[in-house]
């Protein structure tokens, strides 16, 4: 209990006293959040946007896009589609860049290499400075979003990039490289030293070498079909565990050999899933290197929840789970909420159900193209909907329909069994996420079913999701209507 829902509770204490009844305990208000980067409150103004987003849909907490050079969650509509019914009426492709687009402050990251480049896209503006204090009276909280989005000439980023056998350079920072898990550390202090924000959340929308050489994903993020990072850091955290090093990168070799061939449609004579399986118990090593890429997420959340609680233990600091996780069952066997729970104060999972169908027939056609090759497309989706636990339509209508607020409940169900009582998780609602044309348009009516699935799973907030800059103002209020009978 904050002090606020202390004062709350005590308030109606007393006033229960007062009428002679014993009250009983009044549960939390549910978080209702929403995602919303610089260049909306540039081009509204802070108060209209912050107008819209109580009177609309009841927000309560903004997560304000802090740190990114990704399009996903900062800068305005993506170019190719239509913009929305507010903002400024123009793209912002040519100019957009990214960074922190807050004021980086250099004594939080002396020990990294790469640069903490304030955002040029906005000037010397600060979102946070600008919209901690406006939210704050009225009542809403601020958390920092930031995610593991870089462009490839950060400078400093040569220092902690991944290393590949083959191929250019990526703009992925290796997890376990010091001057990647430094420069996340000092994010996470700079924000909470430097502002009184409510807490904060990360994402890292990236898997191991194992399901990117198999390209088992929608073609989101990742270093689709790139091998494992052997840089030197990885290379001594597999000698110290006595992993055979060389038999690694031959393994992963083979593997990316083998998928070559699968997806230029070769069919070998034993299949395509005989051969992967026999290539994983020839070369275990290709298992061990994908856990160590595991074990260096993983430290790098726990990293910085540690971090986060030393400088303010009681705000809050927790991730956003990738959409990956909904589709491919290698990515969501390495997403255990139980592991989560050690180290997370919240789970926003992601459960975007309009593009959420676009998105799965993607990974179909992916993996029915290296791992289910043996398999046709629509046997690949039964597949997939019965070892993730959800049923939807078949292939053909999934990218027009997109998946039913079934899959919201059940995801919700699913992860809140998962992380235990201590964790809280609020579901990623889709609205407006961009799809090509002929796919699911997000409605008011379908973002209303979709909020009222994740509270009936018993989620106790949603995050309204990517951002408002991206979404038409029609569907938060459909939103807002689901809120507001839930109160
Ligand atoms: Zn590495």
């Amino acid at each position: 209990m904050d002090r606020r829902e202390f004062l709350e509770a005590t308030t109606v204490l007393a006033g229960s006293t007062l009428i002679g009844h014993v009250p009983q305990p009044q549960p939390a208000p549910p978080m209702i959040g929403i995602q919303a980067g610089a260049v909306s409150f540039v081009d509204e103004g802070t108060e209209k946007v912050l107008d819209n987003l109580q009177q609309l849909a009841s927000v309560n907490t903004i997560f304000l896009a802090t740190f990114t050079y990704g399009r996903g969650i900062a800068g305005r509509q993506v170019p190719g589609q239509p913009l929305p019914d507010h903002g400024k009426q123009e793209y912002d492709t040519a100019t957009f860049r990214g960074g922190n687009f807050a004021t980086p402050h250099p004594q939080y990251y002396s020990n990294t290499a790469i640069k903490p480049e304030k955002a040029p896209d906005h000037g010397g503006y600060d979102v946070i400075a600008d919209v901690l204090p406006a939210a704050r009276r009225r009542g809403m909280k601020v958390i920092c979003w930031f995610e593991d989005v870089f462009a490839a000439d950060v400078p400093g980023l040569d220092q902690a990039r991944e290393v590949f056998a083959s191929g250019p350079a990526p703009s992925t920072a290796c997890h376990r490289n010091p001057n990647t898990r430094n420069f996340w550390l000092g994010l996470v202090e700079d924000y909470l030293r430097s502002y009184d924000v409510d807490g904060l959340m990360w994402g890292s929308e990236r898997q191991g070498p194992l399901g990117n050489v198999l390209v088992a994903s929608h073609g989101g993020g990742g270093a689709g079909g790139r091998g494992a990072c052997f840089c030197r850091y990885c290379v001594e955290a597999a000698r110290q565990q006595g992993i055979n090093v060389d038999r690694a990168k031959d393994g992963y070799a083979r593997l990316v050999a083998w998928a070559a061939a699968v997806r230029g449609g070769q069919k070998p004579v034993d299949g395509a899933f005989v051969t992967f399986w026999r290539l994983l118990v020839k070369y275990p090593e290709i298992i061990a290197w994908e856990k160590l890429w595991n074990d260096a997420l993983s430290d790098t959340y726990r990293d910085m929840h540690k971090r986060a609680h030393e400088i303010a233990p009681a705000k809050g600091i927790g991730w956003h789970i990738w959409h990956n996780n909904s589709f491919s069952p290698l990515y969501r066997a390495e997403q255990d909420y139980a592991d989560f729970s050690q180290y997370s104060d919240f789970l926003k999972v992601v459960m975007y159900n309009f593009c959420g169908g676009e998105r799965l027939a993607q990974y179909v056609r992916n993996v029915n193209r290296s791992l289910f090759a043996d398999l046709t497309l629509e046997q690949t989706l039964e597949l997939t909907y019965s070892v993730q636990q959800y049923h939807d339509q078949p292939l053909d209508k999934i990218p027009a329909a997109g998946l039913g607020a079934d899959y919201v409940l059940r995801e919700t169900k699913r992860a809140i069994a998962g992380a235990g009582a201590n964790v809280k998780i609020w579901p990623g609602i889709d609205i407006d996420i961009p799809t090509a044309a002929t796919s699911k348009k997000t409605t008011p009516d379908d973002v209303y079913a979709s909020v009222k699935a994740a509270f009936a799973g018993g989620a106790p907030g949603v995050l309204l999701s990517r951002k408002y800059s991206e979404m038409r103002l029609d569907n938060l209020r459909g939103a807002g209507r689901a809120i507001r009978e839930r109160r």
